[in-house]
């Protein structure tokens, strides 16, 4: 499947309808779900319907936008009107959202096509995608690895060309991992860039939506339609969106000298060499286009993950409160009270990691220790706030590698939970601060899976951290390769 500019050429120029692209993404979804599993609904009668009122446009001579008639998959855990919401979670089997979130409806208003929801770990709680409590995701690469997680149905059906972008959430790396285990573009913007109405919350402060997109262009197109001030979510900022399209520019000097950080603390231990090579040989490119590089220390980097699993769960404990058999979702068979009710509805309703969060919250905001975990965790992610404002005096971007390996085979991790949670070490700092991050495709392990290299922005300049992504992956030919799926 093409990309966006070329499918909007086609259809200004009346060569291809949006019916007929919206087809060909059905087709390839239905030829391909039976091995992937990235889709928990397919919503092909509104795509169709969504793709006829385009055409209709098309056909009364009216301008249509870059968006219009494209094929887009939306994370399962993102409300759609009258199209079930799951979280891929047994507590939301039912779930029907009476009203749209921003985000789809910016979609919407653009003339996008959603052809579908993709599957997540349960309430974005994951790294592989595999505690859905549905289905299992496959990586295109390789059908018995994970595609990443939480977004892993996202990134998975756009490195499948199911659909040609896709909306994901990244609370700790949910976006960013994924593209980078599936070999796409991905970017988890600035905090409250992003509206999250609607966005079925795991932990507020750190959640973001974002774009996925196989190149760097399509995923800013889809960033410039879902970013601006939304007054339904208190902490959306009010400022003005730049043109991140017209931005992208191949030389990577094109708006002045670049400095560029490495984040030291991102390379040695845990790191795969493959990785470390991969993104050693892109640092080495990017200074080969004429940016400075610079050697940068994070020293509470390295506790990201620690105050993570404090701060999440904490976060999580108290939204996911509201799941209790009344209000609305899954409600177990009575029992012989109120009390049995909502404990019974809570034990078979959520899954083992979503348990495993809420009692790691409840314990850590308990009264006893409330001073001694969260209190600890929210003072180190200051800490780690500050080495990146330190580390922005010197430089523009900062770059580590996205995920420590590859992407590794289904069941390897689910046992070992710490493990799990390790994946996220470069990108969970970049949450805790707020800041703009961005996985683009840098290489392949010996095993044809792919490697991503991140770059991580000041706050609010997704405009410098694209246009970056865009310079380098126009110097290589890694987004170029397709999996060998079909
Ligand atoms: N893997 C991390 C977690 O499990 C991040 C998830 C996310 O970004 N939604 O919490």
């Amino acid at each position: 499947m093409a990309s966006i500019r070329e499918l909007h050429e086609h259809l200004v120029k009346k060569e291809r309808s949006a019916v007929e692209i919206t087809q060909e993404a059905l087709d390839r979804i239905q030829a391909l779900e039976p091995k992937l599993h990235s889709f928990l609904h397919i919503t092909a009668q509104k795509a169709l319907e969504q793709a006829r009122a385009v055409d209709a446009k098309i056909a009364a001579g009216e301008e249509i936008g870059l968006l219009a008639g494209i094929p887009i998959g939306v994370k399962d855990n993102m409300c759609t009107k009258g199209i079930p919401t799951t979280c891929a979670s047994r507590m939301l089997e039912n779930f029907v959202p009476p009203y749209e979130s921003s985000v789809t409806q910016k979609l919407l208003d653009a003339g996008a096509v959603v052809v579908g929801k993709t599957n997540l770990d349960e309430f974005a709680m994951g790294s592989s995608t595999e505690s859905s409590a549905y289905q299992v995701t496959a990586n295109p690469w390789d059908l018995s690895r994970v595609p990443g997680g939480s977004s892993g149905g996202s990134a998975a059906a756009v490195a499948a060309e199911e659909c040609v972008v896709a909306l994901g959430s990244d609370t700790g790396g949910s976006i960013r991992q994924p593209a980078s285990f599936c070999g796409v573009v991905g970017l988890k913007p600035t905090y409250g860039l992003v509206s999250r109405y609607g966005l079925v919350a795991y932990a507020s402060s750190l959640d973001q939506i974002g774009p996925f997109g196989r190149s760097v262009e399509d995923t800013a197109i889809l960033l410039k339609a879902i970013a601006g001030y939304d007054p339904q979510d208190s902490t959306s900022l009010k400022v003005e969106i730049p043109d991140y399209i017209a931005s992208l520019k191949p030389d990577l000097k094109a708006r002045g000298k670049l400095r560029i950080g490495v984040i030291k603390e991102t390379f040695g231990e845990g790191l795969d060499s493959v990785v470390e090579q991969a993104v050693t040989k892109a640092i080495e490119q990017l200074q080969g286009l004429g940016a400075e590089i610079h050697v940068i220390s994070c020293p509470n980097f390295r506790y990201g993950v620690p105050s993570y699993y404090i701060i999440a769960p904490s976060e999580a404990s108290a939204n996911l409160a509201r799941y209790d058999g009344v209000k609305y979702g899954w409600r177990a068979p009575e029992g012989d009270n109120l009390l049995s009710m909502y404990m019974r509805t809570r034990a078979s309703g959520f899954g083992a990691e979503v348990k495993r969060r809420i009692m790691i919250g409840t314990y850590a905001l308990s009264a006893g220790y409330y001073d001694a975990y969260y209190i600890k965790a929210q003072k180190v992610r200051t800490l780690i706030k500050q080495d990146f404002d330190n580390a922005f005096k010197n430089v523009d971007v900062l770059v580590s590698p996205t995920a420590p390996t590859t992407a590794f085979k289904a069941g390897e991790k689910t046992a070992d939970p710490i493990s799990m949670y390790l994946n996220d070490l470069m990108t969970i700092p970049v949450n805790l601060a707020g800041l703009p991050g961005i996985s683009v495709p840098c290489g392949f392990d010996e095993q044809g899976l792919p490697i991503g290299l991140q770059l991580i922005g000041k706050v609010l300049r997704e405009d410098q951290l694209l246009q970056v992504a865009y310079a380098y992956e126009q110097s290589t030919s890694w987004h170029l390769n397709q999996p060998k799926i079909s």
